[in-house]
């Protein structure tokens, strides 16, 4: 048998680049052991839900046409809010990405002349043609929806004197960013998050909060509807699908809310009654099962890069000790060159496409070229390794994801060959 660091070589990474990554990783034993413990926890959370709510190979069957009595479909929306400790799930493979479930839950709790509030600063990219912060033809703004947005003090706290200004009598939802998504703030950690709900209940008690959840679960042993928001929406092509699930969001709170979300999801009357699934049901319970351990593998992952990097004198957030709130790893490469080579590194390291070579590209709904990094079984899966980056300063590449913490380890090695191959940096 070859040693590994003799595999390594054959899949491209040298000597030097092997040795310093091994150097790394031995400091993070004490780091690992912290994730394996929230781990642990979590995989029996799910467990529980699934035993609580008796899952069973009927809820694998798969259903056509209309989708009526879909068992496994609303057994799953059960244990989602057992998950999550809510009344209530709306868990589909209609709602197309995370985007589209947080369309929903915006547009089902909002009517003309409401006003939506980001205490948090600017949401998502993706968002703003949602809101209409940036026109776009269907926004929430067409709809006479207002938008109101106070960001983080410079200091990355809340400026609870500014969202306290803010909330007036049309405030009928705040939407609660926990990701940091493509900028370099700080992500909210769930206790931050339950804060700052609870300031603004205080301030107007029937505000509905809705929290961005996307990349956060599981990271955490509790999710921000342990502490008091109303909705929390995310995407199942990350963390909750576990990796298996092949599309999908979901949307777990109130009772009221959610059927809000279903009636905008299908149609006024039909609501949750509908949506076959059309033998997908066991990837998403699977998924489900899997995702606390598929989480800490992208956390490891992360990890290991921020402490990669941060060493090599690039700006990375979190940073190489911070304790963790999303898979999300921010790193700053300063140049369009660094960006690309990184991306790179991670799509050379796939299992699928490795051959490819990825270049910046005019993404729908985002307003800067964007360079992607992907291999992945699930198409645009970001809990599968991925990468990447807006060709826009302070050039800063975000990487997440890794079914397994090797793969993860290796994609993040093999973007550092490529930067130390192009002369990005230097080892010695
Ligand atoms: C990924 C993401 C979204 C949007 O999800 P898509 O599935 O890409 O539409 C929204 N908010 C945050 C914080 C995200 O990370």
């Amino acid at each position: 048998m070859k040693n590994l660091e003799e595999l390594y070589k054959e899949m491209g990474i040298s000597k030097e680049v092997f040795a310093y990554a091994m150097s790394i990783e031995n400091g993070l034993k004490e780091r690992f052991e912290k994730i394996q413990e929230t781990t642990t926890y979590n995989q029996m959370k799910v467990l529980k839900a699934m035993q609580e709510n008796q899952v069973s190979e009927a809820c694998f069957a798969a259903t056509t046409g209309y989708g009526y009595n879909d068992l496994g479909r609303d057994k799953l929306e059960d244990v989602y809010a057992s998950v999550f400790h809510t009344e209530a799930a709306l868990v589909r493979p209609q709602i197309t990405c995370g985007t589209h479930a947080l369309t929903i839950a915006l547009a089902a709790n909002t009517r003309p002349g409401d006003e939506i509030l980001s205490p948090v600063g600017k949401p998502y990219d993706t968002l703003e043609e949602v809101i209409g912060i940036r026109p776009s033809k269907g926004s929430l703004a067409e709809y006479g929806i207002t938008y109101a947005q106070v960001d983080l003090l410079e200091n990355g706290e809340f400026d609870f004197d500014g969202i306290k200004a803010a909330i007036n009598e049309r405030t009928k939802l705040v939407t609660i960013q926990r990701s940091k998504g493509y900028q370099t703030r700080p992500t909210l950690s769930v206790e931050r998050i339950g804060e700052l709900i609870k300031f603004v209940k205080e301030i107007k008690p029937d505000v509905i909060c809705m929290v961005d959840n996307c990349y956060g679960e599981f990271v955490e042993t509790i999710e921000p509807s342990d502490v008091g928001a109303d909705m929390v929406v995310g995407s199942l092509i990350k963390n909750p699908g576990g990796g298996l699930a092949p599309i999908g969001g979901y949307i777990a709170g109130r009772q009221d809310l959610i059927e809000m979300c279903a009636y905008r999801l299908t149609t006024p009357g039909l609501g949750k009654e509908v949506g076959a699934t059309l033998g997908i049901n066991g990837s998403l319970y699977q998924g489900l099962f899997l995702a606390p351990t598929v989480t800490a593998s992208a956390l490891k992952g992360a990890i290991f890069a921020a402490n990669i990097y941060e060493k090599l004198g690039f700006h990375v957030v979190p940073n190489s000790t911070e304790s963790r709130h999303d898979i999300i790893q921010a790193v700053t490469l300063k140049t369009p060159e660094g960006v690309i080579a990184f991306c790179e590194g991670i799509q050379a390291a796939s299992p699928v496409d490795s051959h490819v070579v990825p270049e910046p590209w005019e993404m729908p709904g985002y307003d800067a070229d964007v360079i992607m990094a992907a291999g992945a079984f699930v198409s645009g899966s970001s809990i599968e390794l991925s990468a990447d980056g807006p060709m826009k300063e302070p050039y800063a590449v975000y990487f997440q994801g890794g079914l397994t913490y090797e793969h993860a380890r290796f994609g993040i090695m093999r973007s550092l060959q490529q930067m130390v191959n192009k002369g990005l940096v230097s080892l010695s």
